[in-house]
């Protein structure tokens, strides 16, 4: 497969995969989900490979889903159809990152912004430069209940994610290092290379060591519920897409 909105490099164990859509600040079509689901099953499949990162070309990681093509082909979807849509590429596909045998970090330069969000917490490690925010607005702006994988309170905690969703706020780099939800924050100027020391760092510890370890790891999320209540919220997310207050805003 040959890819037009993202970029897909392998440099020595690393593969990255970035969103490149920059003059649309990588807003995540779905050409680019399909294309950044095919790049992970390249960089699960490619021995060679120890770690993947996700970032994104330009001065943002991504601004969330592509809304402009969700109005122009998916506004009046039945709910059959929206519900298949969202399952496969914005559930489906987060849950792929999330259980990629290998270690997955998250290279995030200006804004992460809702479907952003999503994936970039879907990584098992994020750095960040130091001008990077978070933010997920949906519930303030599309009156739809928050985005469709609702990963927030596992990587910043209940309280903070109510204020975060609530308010519809950015959180910005020094914030989210606090929070625990980030590892690292780094001037922008140096995130590309030292996105690559620590990727180098991961990659050279034993794969098989860090595959079981990852298994573990993420294993405590789950008897915590971690998967039931993303399922569970992709279902509530989409009885919202129904509310009169999510249609009001889209007509
Ligand atoms: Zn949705």
């Amino acid at each position: 497969m040959s890819y037009s909105q993202i970029e897909y490099s392998i440099l020595g164990a690393v593969a990255r995969i970035d969103h490149a859509r920059p003059e649309m600040r990588n807003a995540e079509s779905s050409v680019l989900l399909d294309e950044m689901d095919d790049a992970l099953s390249a960089a699960i499949a490619n021995d060679d490979v120890r770690a993947i990162v996700i970032g994104g070309k330009g001065p943002h990681f991504s601004a969330g889903h592509d809304l402009k093509e969700g109005q122009m082909k998916r506004a009046n979807f039945t709910v059959e159809q929206r519900y298949e849509y969202e399952e496969k590429r914005y559930l489906g596909y987060c849950l792929r990152i999330w259980d990629c045998p290998k270690p997955t970090i998250a290279s995030v330069r200006g804004a992460a912004i809702a479907g952003g969000f999503m994936v970039a917490n879907m990584c098992d490690l994020i750095i960040d430069s130091d001008d990077a925010f978070f933010a997920d607005p949906v519930c303030r702006t599309l009156g739809a209940a928050a985005v469709e994988v609702l990963v927030h309170p596992w990587v910043m905690g209940l309280r903070a994610a109510k204020d975060f969703l609530f308010t519809g706020r950015r959180v910005y780099a020094d914030e989210a290092l606090r929070m625990g939800m980030v590892n690292r924050v780094v001037p922008s100027a140096e995130l590309d290379a030292e996105t690559m020391k620590y990727a180098e760092e991961i990659a050279s510890a034993p794969p098989f060591a860090i595959k079981l370890t990852k298994r573990s790891l993420n294993r405590v999320a789950d008897q915590q519920g971690f998967r039931n209540s993303l399922q569970a919220h992709f279902d509530t997310h989409e009885l919202s897409h129904m509310s009169q207050e999510f249609q009001a805003v889209r007509d």
